[in-house]
């Protein structure tokens, strides 16, 4: 099968193209990066897609002089990226990207017929009453890449005349689940961007510190399985094996477990619904012993709680939520403000903008705007 990655430099791209180095049935067709051509030059020598596009119209002039020698067009800005969503030769799309960036070239890529292996939760997050109707009128199948979104979809599969009564959407708790409100308030950037178990890029790893990124999850399933708020329970579980579970209406809990390894979710949504050999650890349950789950604190976790309050007004309020966070994340990484204020910049935000019920990808896209404009104050 040939497929696109937009995002190919990132944690979800780089292990993307682990799986697809594992199995010569994939054929990379086109790739997707922001600013890290070096790895991008290193990759186009590697897979050989027929083009890939940069995020900056300089950095596309210096890699089309690097890879003179190889065939391998090159593209740029948001042009760049619908042009990988649509990419003729390719029958899915890895959406890898980090952002709101994400939204306009998956629409594109759902109107071209391609499947959509998504691991970009803004899309859904802030435009998922556009993209789920899109996807069911064009026949595309939205294959979660998330973790937990495998795991509940894998708990599905047989299950299509059931009735979902509830989900458990587990969770990590992060590097500060143990930690008091205190020391969280006294933490470093270095002390955030540790996350226990998962390898995953620093805007997410910050957003887990926070449980934000359980929050955005949180709304992403509420799309994908098409489940209310109430009926989604977050279960903290340190251990990271349960990667998430789908409670039927006779009590039964399917949940699907493994060691913690994007690779599996992305191979899966690679190949469903077929299962195919994958390379690295296995579960060993008698070492394992004993797993735990707990309640989240939703005091010293304030971001979920938000989550939780933008999820349940809807409209415009995730997008005001994901776009505060996005750019209190950046100022946190510039060093402007400390961690625990993101909350405060994300409430502050929900708080001032203008409720829009049911808001048009323009609106979305203003409302991001506005948002940003408001934590930057
Ligand atoms: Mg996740």
């Amino acid at each position: 099968m040939n497929i696109s990655i937009l995002g190919s430099t990132g944690s979800i791209g780089t292990q993307t193209l682990d799986v697809v180095r594992e199995h010569p049935e994939f054929k990379v067709t086109s790739l997707s990066c922001g600013r890290n051509i070096k790895l991008l030059e290193e990759q186009i020598r590697e897979f050989q897609p027929a083009f890939v596009s940069v995020s900056d119209e300089k950095d596309a002039l210096d890699l089309r002089s690097r890879i003179r020698d190889t065939k391998t067009k090159v593209y740029s800005g948001m042009e760049g990226l619908i042009a990988v969503a649509e990419d003729p030769d390719s029958e899915l799309l890895v959406t890898g990207i980090v952002g709101m960036l994400g939204i306009r070239p998956t629409i594109a890529a759902i109107k071209a017929g391609k499947k959509i292996a998504l691991a970009n939760k803004e899309t859904l997050v802030t435009a998922g009453h556009l993209i789920m109707p899109l996807a069911k009128k064009c026949n595309v199948p939205i294959l979660p890449v998330d973790s937990e979104h495998s795991a509940i979809f894998q708990s599905l599969q047989g299950n299509a005349e059931n009735k979902i009564h509830r989900i458990y959407l587990t969770a990590s708790g992060g590097p500060f689940r143990t930690k008091s409100i205190e020391e969280m308030k006294n933490a470093k950037l270095e002390d955030v961007l540790k996350n226990p178990n998962w390898d995953m890029g620093a805007k997410v790893t910050i957003d887990s510190a926070g449980m934000i990124n359980k929050g955005l999850e949180v709304m992403e399933a509420g799309w994908l399985f098409n489940v209310k708020r109430e009926d989604i329970l977050v279960l903290v579980h340190p251990e990271s094996i349960l990667h998430s579970a789908v409670e039927y209406e006779d009590g039964a809990v399917m949940g699907q477990m493994g060691v913690p390894d994007m690779r599996l979710p992305i191979q899966y949504a690679l190949t469903y619904p077929r299962r195919i050999s994958l390379s690295g650890d296995r579960l060993d349950l008698f070492r394992l012993q004993n797993l735990s789950f707990f309640e989240p604190d939703l005091k010293k976790f304030r971001g979920l709680s938000l989550a939780y309050r933008a999820m349940d007004r809807g409209g415009n309020i995730p997008t005001v939520f994901n776009a505060a966070n996005e750019k209190a994340v950046s100022l946190l990484l510039e060093g402007k403000i400390r961690f625990v204020e993101i909350p405060d910049l994300i409430e502050r935000a929900m708080d001032e903008i203008a409720f829009i019920s049911n808001p048009s990808l323009d609106q979305i896209l203003d409302t991001e705007k506005a948002a940003r404009e408001s934590v930057n104050r």
